[in-house]
C-alpha cells in the first residue's frame, strides 16, 4: 500500500517539529509541564493509592484493577526534548552501573546466557505470526529494528516522538517504501486510514505512553482484522521487581509511565479491540524483566466481538 493511501492528512514526512510548533525554554519547570493526576490507564478508574514516590514523581496503584502507573507524568513536549528517552536511557544505565557494578556485571552475564538459549525472539515471533505488508512500528526509534527484523517484502512505517531518531527512521524506512512521522502516537495514528496496516510492533513503547488506551483504540482502527501485534514491555510482576523494590531497573522516571503485568496488559488489550494469541510462561519468565505478548486485531465481523 502506498504512503498516500495509508495517510489521511500527513505528507510523507509528516514531521511536526516539537521545537518549532511549541517552543519551550530549556529551564521550563517540570511542574508546568506535568499533566493532572491520571486516571488508571487500564480501567479508567479515578481511584488509586500511592505505591511508590521517587522525588517529585508519584507512582500509584489502581484500587480497581491493580495497575501501577505514574500518576503525574510529564507532558509529551517534556519527553520529546528535555528528557528524550534515548539520552536519558544512556545516562540512567551509566548511573546504575556506577552505583551497583557487581550486580550489573551479573545481569550482563545472565542476559548473554538468555540470548544464547533463546536468540532473536522478535525475529522468531515475526516469522511465526507472519508479519508482512505494511507494518507500523510505534516508538520506532531510528527504525533499525524494523529494517533488520521484518521480511524484505514488508513496508515499514513508524511513529517516533524524538525528532533525531525519527529523522533517521524516515530515511531508512523510505528505502523500503515506507516512512516515519515525528508526532505523538495518538496524533500520528489519527492521520492514518482505516484498515491500512497489516501488523504492528510495540517494542518497549507502551510503558512510555501516557494514553495507552486511546492509542490502542486508534491502532485497532488502522489495522486490518486479525492483524498481528507484537508487544514487549517491562514486567512489573517479575521476581526481580519484588526483590529489588524501588531499585528495580524497570523504574525509570519519568520515562516509564505504565508498569504492566501480564494480567493488566491483557485487560487493556481486551478493552481496546484485541485478542491475545500468545502469552506463554516463557514469554514472561519470573526472573526476566521483560514481558512479551502477541495479540491480534479482533475481527469486528466475528461473533462476540465489539461493535
Ligand atoms: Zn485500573
Amino acid at each position: 500500500m502506498s504512503i498516500e493511501r495509508c495517510t489521511r492528512q500527513l505528507g510523507s514526512t509528516g514531521r511536526r517539529g516539537a521545537k518549532g510548533d511549541k517552543a519551550m525554554s530549556a529551564d521550563s519547570a517540570v511542574k508546568e509541564l506535568t499533566t493532572p493526576v491520571r486516571t488508571c490507564p487500564v480501567c479508567e478508574s479515578t481511584s488509586s493509592r500511592p505505591f511508590l514516590d521517587f522525588a517529585e514523581w508519584r507512582v500509584n496503584r489502581c484500587r480497581s484493577c491493580g495497575m501501577v502507573f505514574l500518576a503525574n507524568p510529564p507532558a509529551y513536549e517534556y519527553l520529546s526534548q528535555e528528557h528524550a528517552w534515548t539520552s536519558s536511557y544512556e545516562q540512567e544505565s551509566q548511573s546504575r552501573r556506577r552505583r551497583e557494578p557487581i550486580l550489573h556485571a551479573l545481569e550482563d552475564v545472565f542476559r548473554a546466557l538468555r540470548y544464547r538459549l533463546r536468540p532473536d525472539r522478535l525475529g522468531r515471533l515475526i516469522g511465526a505470526y507472519g508479519l508482512d505488508g505494511c507494518i507500523l512500528d510505534l516508538g520506532c526509534g531510528r527504525g533499525h529494528r524494523s529494517v533488520r527484523k521484518l521480511p524484505p517484502t514488508a513496508t515499514p512505517f513508524g511513529i517516533e516522538i524524538e525528532p533525531g531518531p525519527a529523522r533517521v527512521a524516515e530515511q531508512v524506512f523510505a528505502q523500503r517504501g515506507g516512512t516515519a512521522w515525528c508526532v505523538p502516537a495518538l496524533e500520528g495514528l489519527s492521520n492514518l486510514q482505516d484498515v491500512s496496516m497489516d501488523g504492528a510492533l510495540l517494542i518497549a513503547y507502551l510503558e512510555h505512553e501516557t494514553q495507552p488506551g486511546p492509542v490502542l483504540g486508534e491502532l485497532a482502527r488502522v489495522l486490518r482484522a486479525d492483524a498481528p501485534v507484537i508487544i514487549k514491555v517491562p514486567n512489573h510482576a517479575s521476581v526481580n521487581r519484588w526483590v529489588r523494590g524501588r531499585r528495580w531497573c524497570g523504574y525509570r522516571l519519568p520515562d516509564h509511565v505504565n508498569y504492566f503485568t501480564p494480567g493488566t496488559l491483557k485487560m487493556l488489550l481486551a478493552r481496546c479491540g484485541f485478542v491475545v494469541v500468545r502469552s506463554r510462561f516463557t514469554d514472561h519468565l519470573p526472573f526476566s524483566d521483560g514481558l512479551w505478548l502477541v495479540a491480534r486485531r479482533l475481527d469486528p465481523a466475528s461473533p462476540g466481538s465489539e461493535k
